[in-house]
């Protein structure tokens, strides 16, 4: 099967040369490109299909590289609308404890459809919480993105530290070592695939540095390099956690980490807001990468991440929108404008990102945190995905004098035109074909409803209302 996109208003297929390329064309034989080029299509081209990209961007699928999506169903709970991050978990614990399998394949289902209809068409996610009896809940997520066409890196994570030994979360959500060690062996025995264009990696990601044992950090990236497989985890997000980590540990978080093997080209990590310029410096030349979510960072009030530094010292930076109990959106165009604007306030000018920054780092910047050089350009010989955004909008209309910034500039809220992820149209029209969006919103609104409710049943709290302030209600 071979497929024309010809005659985009801007082909941008964010190559080493940053070539930007009027009137141009892709084609993609089955699930790969085949050529990128500049008008005109060559007469002896021949194709099976063909898709006009006039008046469209056409550029690389976008790469996420930080998701919680069963968070989908506890956004914007009121009782938590004013916490950070501390207070927000041990509030949201309650929750997310009565998740099952339906829950998350619903929410994994409209989180990744609004990834889709974002443009991103790689997508990692982060499940570390694993009810007891209900262990399989990311073979869910993994139907759900099959379903849709997404590639899919979903993580494989964990909590094993609770109250009881010193740690944040409840001891029942946490699970045993040597559990969460066998079930990471199970996933990457059925689910994970090396190949190249593979559509489904699995990657290890225990949860944080006040949620697992220094054992487990060890004992998880052993048996990620045994399997050749990417390490992910939280650091760095908060200055409580630098405190935690102070009175448990004795070091800075970035210093566990590097104590226990966790830095390096195969680790990319999320947040890193609390970085010392000796730590970036480390970053850069460990070649660890770091997942960049603004948004998140924003909402829950844990500040800003050292971007411009790290991309200076050489760390790969991606993009991540996060979960979406503190975001409250999977959407990466948004995440993009955010990441444009966040570094922009105060007096220093040479911190801030360009539209170029913020693109590339959605997509090649994404793709080398998730270890792919098969996805984040549109070069021949690597994978089938790219996004068409049609730019006949009122949103960017007097913006044609750079019109792939004004994607970065201008988003609008959803969706992109068409999306193709392997060589398959995921997303046309600007529909995800074959979803009833509806039905798969009551559907969430159900399965967000019984988490609420088991929450207020366990703690006494009602979770729909905004602890009144200042009454030392949390
Ligand atoms: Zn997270």
């Amino acid at each position: 099967m071979r497929t024309l996109i010809h005659d985009a208003r801007l082909l941008a297929p964010m190559d080493d040369a940053r070539r930007r390329i009027p009137g141009g064309w892709v084609l993609v034989e089955d699930d790969r490109i085949e050529a990128v080029g500049s008008p005109p299509v060559p007469d002896a081209l021949e194709a099976d299909r063909r898709i006009d990209a006039s008046g469209k961007v056409v550029l690389p699928g976008l790469v996420n590289t930080h998701h919680h999506l069963p968070q989908v169903l506890t956004r914007n709970v009121p009782r938590v609308q004013e916490a950070p991050l501390f207070r927000w978990l041990d509030e949201l614990y309650a929750a997310w404890r009565w998740l099952d399998a339906e829950a998350v394949e619903v929410a994994a289902r409209v989180g990744l459809g609004e990834l889709l209809l974002t443009g991103c068409t790689t997508t990692t996610d982060h499940l570390y919480l694993f009810p007891l009896g209900q262990e399989r809940l990311i073979d869910a997520e993994i139907r759900a993105a099959r379903d849709l066409g997404i590639r899919f890196h979903p993580t494989r994570g964990s909590m094993s530290r609770g109250k009881s030994r010193g740690g944040l979360p409840p001891d029942d959500v946490c699970e045993s070592e040597e559990a969460i060690l066998a079930d990471s062996r199970r996933l990457v025995r059925e689910h994970h695939d090396p190949r190249p264009r593979a559509m489904v990696r699995i990657a290890l990601a225990p949860c944080a540095p006040f949620s697992v044992s220094e054992n487990l950090l060890r004992r998880t990236a052993d048996l990620a390099r045994e399997h050749a497989l990417r390490l992910h985890t939280h650091l760095a997000e908060t200055q409580d956690e630098e405190a935690y980590c102070r009175e448990v540990y004795g070091c800075r978080p970035v210093e566990l980490l590097r104590r226990l093997g966790w830095l390096g080209p195969d680790v990319w990590l999320a947040h890193c807001v609390h970085l010392s310029a000796e730590e970036v410096a480390l970053f850069g030349a460990t070649e660890t990468g770091v997942a960049h979510c603004p948004s998140s960072n924003f909402r829950l009030g844990s500040g800003l991440a050292p971007v411009r530094a790290l991309l200076d010292a050489g760390a790969p930076v991606g993009l991540g929108v996060d979960g979406s109990a503190s975001n409250d959106t999977s959407n990466m165009l948004a995440e993009a404008r955010q990441a444009l604007l966040a570094h922009r306030p105060g007096k220093d000018p040479s911190r801030w990102l360009s539209a170029e920054d913020v693109l590339w780092m959605a997509t090649r910047g994404g793709a080398r945190c998730l270890g792919r050089d098969d996805v984040g350009s549109l070069e021949p010989g690597k994978a089938a995905d790219l996004v068409l955004v049609d730019t006949r909008r009122l949103s960017y209309a007097g913006a044609g004098s750079d019109i792939l910034a004004a994607l970065v500039f201008s988003p609008f809220p959803e969706p992109v035109d068409t999306v193709m992820v392997n060589g398959r149209v995921v997303v046309e029209g600007g529909l995800l074909p074959g979803v009833d969006v509806p039905a798969l919103v009551e559907r969430a609104d159900r399965a967000s409803a019984r988490l609420l409710d088991g929450a207020a049943r366990a703690t006494g709290f009602d979770y729909r209302r905004r602890p009144s302030r200042g009454r030392g209600n949390g």
